[in-house]
């Protein structure tokens, strides 16, 4: 599904943080991105999801090379995306039902569908009661898993996770790890990027470890 073909990447102020990766990433596959704080995990799924561009290299989406493509045909691409971060990013003055439905409402989704599709993904990720919370009165895992919730709610083909797990105790790490691994299993092809190499072990899933811009 994605394929990175000698990426690298230089920032101005960081000098080159990706050097000569190369990944492969299948239909229906699920996979960890470990390494070191500042080893490029993030540099690198920003690059995967078109939000940065490599420097050199190529960067292939079901064999298209969408390396250089325009802002509209990103969009197209996204669409079959779906991005989890670490602080999550909901908006606070929206309730919980609003923050899920937004990248319905942004990729033109009928809105006679949105409340079928926003209470499919937070059923998914055992939240179907809170729909009217503001996400500040939840605690940090319900946030984590609305956020994960917006990720899906347009069933993307592809999604990409940012350590998110990264402000969570041990046991709610891991019960969001195994959402992964759960819509992994409904097809869903996964890249989780995770500093805790304890907890990705348990998985039993390719691990991908960065040191240094390379893949080991
Ligand atoms: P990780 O996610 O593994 O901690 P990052 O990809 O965030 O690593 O960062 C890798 C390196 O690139 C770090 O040295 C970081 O400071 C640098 N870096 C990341 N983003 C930028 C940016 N937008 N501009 C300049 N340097 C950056
Ligand atoms: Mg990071």
């Amino acid at each position: 599904m994605i394929r990175l073909q000698n990426i690298c990447k230089r920032y101005p102020e960081s000098g080159e943080v990706l050097s000569q990766v190369n990944l492969q990433l299948d239909d229906g596959e699920m996979c960890f991105l470990t390494g070191p704080s500042g080893s490029g995990k993030s540099t690198l799924l920003k690059i995967i999801a078109l939000i940065e561009q490599p420097t050199r290299g190529k960067l292939y989406f079901e064999q298209k090379n969408v390396t250089a493509i325009n802002k509209a045909r990103i969009s197209n691409f996204r669409k079959q995306m779906g991005l989890v971060f670490q602080d999550h990013r909901l908006l606070n003055d929206r309730n919980v039902f609003e923050n899920i439905a937004l990248p319905l409402r942004i990729n033109g989704f009928n809105p006679k569908d949105i409340p079928r599709r926003v209470r499919a993904a937070l059923d998914k990720v055992g939240l179907l009661n809170k729909e009217k919370a503001k996400p500040i009165s939840l605690s940090g895992g319900e946030q984590q898993r609305v956020g994960i919730a917006r990720a899906i709610v347009h069933r993307p083909r592809l999604l990409l996770a940012d350590e998110p797990t990264g402000n969570l105790d041990p046991a709610l790490s891991e019960d969001i790890m195994q959402l992964f691994v759960d819509f992994n299993q409904v097809g869903v092809t996964a890249l989780i990027a995770s500093h805790n190499v304890n907890l990705i072990q348990r998985f039993n899933k390719r691990i991908l470890t960065l040191d240094n811009g390379q893949l080991a």
